[in-house]
């Protein structure tokens, strides 16, 4: 159990960008960054998901969510403009963004691995995310305290047979969130990378069929390391990478 306690008040007046907004983790951590102050702005592919979310966020907060119904699949340079131009009108400023949308992929070996699909889960969880940061580093710029978390995963860490595309995906990541922590090092922002580790979400469930659920740990449980990173409590934190299991909050 994390001893790290989060003010209850910790994201009041930040504006904070999750991505894979609709279920899982990202909708927990969307939900609680709300629940901390935040405003946040729900991106997803599926906006009836979204709007549940947003609701939910509505009729416990005082804060005022934005749902943006995006699929990362679609995002690329030539589309970029017309999401982060509505972004940039809907926004003065941007403190956070949490990268957490990624596809899961096949579970086979590279020898059998569709191609398209190795392309599709490299653009959502690598591509898609590049062009996101890199069209929003304006509005990151424009505040005082910003942190951008990257969704890693066990395997983007160490390699392991039949994970394809979504672990190479997430060694990409991590070297993403190096690559820009090092350049921003002297910045208002921060960088770092997050890996949950094993959870109770339908990704999850997807990798693992024959496993228990009930045995795994739920969102709700990592979000003191997900609040510790978004807020100020980790200013001067930077080009690290966490896991959310052996993290102990100090
Ligand atoms: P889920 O599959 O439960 O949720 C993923 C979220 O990403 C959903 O909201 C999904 O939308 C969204 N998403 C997927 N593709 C796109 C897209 N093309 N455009 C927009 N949104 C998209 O995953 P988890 O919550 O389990 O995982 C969250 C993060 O944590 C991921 O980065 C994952 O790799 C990482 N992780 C998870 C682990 C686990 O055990 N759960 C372990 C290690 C890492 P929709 O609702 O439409 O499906």
């Amino acid at each position: 159990m994390a001893r790290y306690q989060p003010h209850k008040n910790l994201l009041v007046g930040r504006t904070i960008l999750v991505t894979g907004a609709s279920d899982g983790i990202g909708r927990v951590a969307a939900i609680t960054y709300a629940q901390h102050g935040a405003d946040v702005l729900l991106l997803g592919r599926d906006r009836k998901k979204l709007e549940a979310v947003n609701d939910e966020i509505t009729s416990a907060t005082a804060t005022s969510p934005l749902i943006i119904p995006f699929d990362l699949a679609k995002l690329h340079a030539q589309s970029e403009t017309v999401l982060t131009d509505s972004l940039r009108d809907a926004i003065q400023q941007l403190d956070g963004i949490l990268h957490n949308a990624s596809l899961l992929g096949s579970k086979v070996p590279v020898a059998h691995y569709p191609s398209n699909e190795w392309e599709s889960v490299m653009h959502v969880n690598v591509t898609a995310a590049f062009l996101l940061t890199k069209a929003l580093l304006p509005a990151l710029e424009k505040s005082s305290d910003a942190s951008v978390i990257f969704t890693s995963s066990g395997v983007g860490r160490k390699g392991r047979a039949f994970w394809g595309a979504y672990a190479v995906s997430k060694f990409a990541t991590e070297g993403m969130m190096e690559v820009l922590a090092d350049e921003l090092s002297d910045t208002n922002i921060r960088v770092n990378s997050l890996n949950p580790g094993g959870t109770r979400t339908t990704m999850r469930a997807s990798a693992y069929p024959a496993e228990d659920p009930m045995t795994l740990p739920t969102p709700q449980e990592h979000m003191p390391l997900y609040l510790y990173l978004i807020g100020p409590d980790s200013r001067g934190v930077n080009g690290k990478k966490f896991d959310a299991s052996s993290w102990d909050g100090s």
